[in-house]
């Protein structure tokens, strides 16, 4: 068996070959760094300047408030250290939910041995947040708001314009990590009250280790990396010209095709879900049915392991996810599962799969057949299985 069903776009994505080939000429012709002055490094300079106005114009900001950067990780980390650190004599308190990702809730975490004080809002069993504890949440000493823009584990998208106007009336300022959001839902800055959004390149279709920061213009960061002028000075380094002009290309991709590859997504998922959800008994979906990115599902399994279920759909030659990429390993159950409510025999038994681009309904048939066949092998394994269908079939 050696096919290969690729059900983790959430996790990473391939690189477009388009993408590959609008960058590949950075590394040879037009290796010019950007700050140099003469003709031959224009391209260089060009090229990022095309890729940024890309970016600007798919979030209806301004060129000059994108921030290229590593990645989402980096943009996270910026965005939240850096202006704690400017605006703490203002106040030491931020606000998050109890749901984001890592980058997020250990940033705060590294914030609070920093003396700021982090107010985890909880999410309602779809994880949607709960906009009254969050409007409770807000003191005077209120500096940052930080809501992710959709979940990574259960795709549930959050109420962000009416958290971008809290913020606005309070004046506190409101950072969204739309990592998973970016390229899959339209995004209008202005329209949403966002004064910061971190975005990551190998999640839309562009290559790994680029991303951006949009930070709005007169919102005091302090600057990431002191060195040379580049990114105005906020975040020094010979600019990653290849990785910016993929980016750039991806982004411009992603927003042509969006309509098209999203509702192609939305009917392959929900037809994954019900199919899933009909034929597989003691099953559940987390996350909001409908309120949730196009390409995500996330299934519950009563009474087996994740883990062995991962290890399974493997040798079948499918890739899924039992949660996000950086808890898979550990045995603690996903903050996410647990913070929707689920106990943690349930959040164990749980699997993500999040569509592509690529993937077709002849996919998908073959994942739920070999799921189906799974589950069940399995359970007939489980003690905890034999139990219940002792107790309930007597
Ligand atoms: C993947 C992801 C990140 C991290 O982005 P990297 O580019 O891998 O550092 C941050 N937030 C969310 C929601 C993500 O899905």
């Amino acid at each position: 068996m050696d096919r290969l069903i690729y059900l983790d776009h959430a996790a990473t994505t391939a690189t477009r070959p388009e993408v590959v080939e609008a960058m590949l000429p950075y590394f040879t012709e037009s290796f010019g760094n950007p700050s140099s002055v003469y003709g031959f490094s224009n391209k260089s300079k060009d090229a990022i300047a095309t890729a940024r106005d890309t970016i600007a114009k798919s979030l209806n900001a301004d060129s000059k408030d994108i921030y290229f950067t590593a990645g989402g990780s980096e943009s996270d980390n910026w965005a939240l250290k850096e202006t704690a650190r400017v605006y703490k004599d203002k106040g030491r308190h931020i606000i998050t939910s109890a749901i984001e990702h890592h980058a997020i809730l250990h940033t705060c975490e590294f914030l609070e041995k920093e003396g700021f004080e982090v107010t985890y809002v909880g999410v309602d069993e779809n994880g949607i947040i709960k906009m009254d504890e969050l409007k409770a949440a807000i003191r005077p000493d209120t500096i940052l708001i930080s809501v992710m823009f959709a979940n990574n584990e259960i795709g549930t998208i959050q109420p962000i314009k009416e958290i971008g106007a809290l913020a606005k009336e309070n004046g506190i300022l409101f950072h969204t990590d739309a990592v998973q959001a970016y390229g899959q839902l339209p995004i209008d800055v202005n329209e949403l009250n966002i004064d910061m959004l971190s975005a990551s390149g190998h999640k839309l279709n562009g290559p790994k280790g680029i991303g951006f920061l949009y930070i709005r213009k007169g919102i005091k960061i302090r600057n990431l990396i002191h060195g040379g002028g580049q990114e105005r000075a906020r975040r020094a380094g010979t600019e990653n010209v290849p990785g910016i002009v993929g980016l750039g290309k991806a982004v411009e991709i992603a927003v042509d095709t969006m309509n098209e590859r999203t509702a192609k997504e939305i009917e392959l998922r929900d037809y994954l879900v019900e199919r899933v959800l009909a034929e597989i008994p003691y099953t559940r979906l987390n996350g909001d049915r409908f309120n949730r990115l196009p390409n995500n599902a996330n299934f519950s399994f009563q009474f087996i392991e994740g883990e062995s279920l991962l290890i399974m759909l493997d040798m079948a030659g499918i890739c899924g996810s039992s949660g996000s990429a950086c808890t898979s390993g550990s045995l603690d159950p996903s903050h996410v599962l647990l913070g929707i409510g689920l106990p943690h025999e349930i959040a164990h038994g749980s699997l993500r799969l999040t569509l592509g681009d690529e993937n077709t309904k002849e996919e998908i048939d073959y994942v739920i057949e070999n799921l189906k066949e799974i589950v069940q092998k399995l359970r007939n394994m489980s003690p905890l299985y034999e139990d219940y269908m002792r107790t309930n079939n007597r």
